[in-house]
């Protein structure tokens, strides 16, 4: 810290002849490479950043289109009211409550296109930080209760084993994906009609990494489905915006990671991706206790 500089310290204990001890140690300078990895991270968000809004631009088309088609219902809504009100001699107001909760619902379509292309443009940037697996699943667990009180019959079991080392992450972001996944694997067994409504999120331990996956038995994906899955825009669902895949994707590539998917064993789908297990002396201490 006095010196500004980062070092890179070796420590070797070596035994002389005559059984004296004596301790070498070496000092690299690492500084600059230091600065080259600050440098580069910030070159990467702000890549990560631009690419993003080029991606909005060239979705400018589809954009419209989205808010266009409520924006014209709308219009056409609001017309039929008015005629309904200057015309007949007395309002019938079921007939002209009818048409303004229409108004109503999709002026609040408008309104979730925009906030959704406002998250996906405006991300925050990702802070890595040493956390308890556990924290991030009990949290995860709260927000799942209300997806399952939203789709009703759909259950979302967790799968944690015994012992969860601390991993690197930025846990506001890793719920986000979570969340998302749990959201998009609940729609699709209620599309579908599925019999088993378990949606399952679970950890596997590795030696470096935890691997954090979403399963569940809806339709499954087809091949040609999978290739177009992470692109922004792509959704199969009346009202989807596309958005919410891609955003994992981005959010997972800035955890050194990829959001993959794959069939699951007895029908439907499984979203995974990784996180690098946290080995600091603190949690090498909680791992021993
Ligand atoms: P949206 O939910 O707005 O459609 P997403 O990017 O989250 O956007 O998802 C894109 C598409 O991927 C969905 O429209 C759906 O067709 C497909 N999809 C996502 N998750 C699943 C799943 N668990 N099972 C089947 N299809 C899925």
């Amino acid at each position: 810290d006095s010196l500004g500089r980062w070092f890179s310290v070796a420590e070797a204990r070596v035994t002389l002849p005559g059984s004296s001890h004596v301790t070498l140690q070496s000092a690299l300078d690492i500084t600059k490479r230091k600065i080259n990895e600050q440098e580069f991270e910030e070159q990467t968000s702000k890549m990560e950043n631009s690419s993003r809004l080029i991606t909005l631009g060239e979705m400018a088309s589809t954009i419209t289109h989205e808010i266009n088609q409520p924006l014209t219902a709308i219009t056409a809504y609001a017309n039929t009211a008015l005629e309904v009100i200057d015309r007949a001699p007395e309002v019938n107001k079921t007939q002209v409550l009818e048409i303004y909760r229409k108004i109503a619902n999709q002026a609040a379509r408008i309104d979730k296109i925009i906030k959704n292309i406002r998250a996906f443009a405006k991300r925050r940037p990702t802070t890595l930080e040493c956390v308890s697996l556990n924290s991030v699943f009990s949290d995860t667990m709260e927000l799942g209760r209300l997806i399952e009180k939203k789709y009703a019959g759909v259950h979302v079991v967790y799968e944690l084993p015994a012992v969860v080392p601390d991993v690197i992450c930025d846990p506001v972001q890793i719920m986000q994906i979570l969340m998302n996944l749990i959201r998009n694997a609940a729609e699709a067994i209620l599309e579908h009609g599925s019999e088993d409504k378990t949606i399952m999120v679970s950890a596997k331990v590795g030696a470096k990494d935890v691997e954090l996956s979403v399963g569940d038995h809806g339709p499954g994906i087809s091949d040609t489905m999978k290739a177009s899955l992470f692109t922004p825009f792509f959704s199969t669902k009346k009202n989807g915006l596309g958005l919410g895949l891609s955003t994992c994707q981005t959010i997972a590539e800035s955890h050194n990671s990829r959001l993959r998917v794959r069939d699951n064993e007895g029908g439907g789908t499984v979203f995974f991706f990784d996180l690098k297990i946290c080995f600091t002396k603190d949690s090498e201490n909680k791992k021993q206790n």
